[in-house]
């Protein structure tokens, strides 16, 4: 397909899984549309072979998502939340990676580009749709500190933690003494639990059901 129509068709897209059009989007699109050329790969992809690590959430992710079809869901997305509008595009075959970040000097170059546009965003928006790649992205091969095989892991292996007995998969438990043992429970917790709480919920929620069933 001509770039200049798949371009306009995964904006379309963005767009719509997004609700509004915004620059960061623009920018996510032609990000993963570079990584397809500079990885020889078909995109949006229709198999798993593109692993993409992406280094904020927002806007810009919705683009990189539309043009790769790298999705959680798929288990060929991870977010490492730098806060940077740059991603890594990992070819899983050849194990060949490629990060690519906006050029720093994007937002002044919009601007100098369409001074008269109505706003910044404006001039952004339309801008980040004109600027050739060479001078929008920089582009870096990169090797990989981290395991491919370990992250994705086997299908079908699951372990229950050996604390809160919650079911574990893709060999994401930790051996302590022995025992498989959750994230969270080894200590790697994002939240705690409000134990009074949920006690007192739990009552609450046996009584109004015994209270249901007498009437
Ligand atoms: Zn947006
Ligand atoms: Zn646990």
């Amino acid at each position: 397909m001509d770039e200049v129509l798949r371009f306009n068709e995964l904006l379309a897209e963005s767009t719509r899984r997004h609700d509004h059009l915004c620059p960061r989007q623009v920018i996510g699109v032609r990000m993963g549309m570079l990584a397809g050329k500079r990885l020889h790969l078909e995109l949006p992809q229709t198999n798993k072979r593109l692993f993409t690590f992406i280094e904020t959430d927002g806007c810009f992710a919705d683009g990189v998502t539309v043009s790769t079809n790298c999705t959680l869901g798929h288990r060929t997305l991870r977010l490492f939340d730098y806060g940077k509008a740059a991603t890594a595009f990992v070819d899983t075959e050849t194990e060949q990676a490629v990060r690519i970040v906006p050029s720093h000097k994007l937002r002044a170059l919009a601007l100098q580009m369409l001074p008269d546009a109505k706003s910044h965003w404006h001039a952004q928006l339309a801008a980040y749709q004109q600027i050739l790649d060479e001078i929008m992205f920089d582009v870096q091969w990169v090797t990989l500190d981290l395991s491919m095989a370990e992250l994705i892991s086997r299908h079908g292996v699951r372990v229950n933690c050996a604390a809160c007995g919650e079911e574990i998969i893709n060999e994401r438990e930790v051996i302590v003494n022995g025992q498989p043992l959750c994230r969270a429970c080894a200590g790697d917790s994002y939240y705690h639990p409000n134990l009074q709480a949920s006690l007192v919920n739990t009552f609450e929620t046996v009584l109004e059901t015994n209270q249901s069933a007498i009437k």
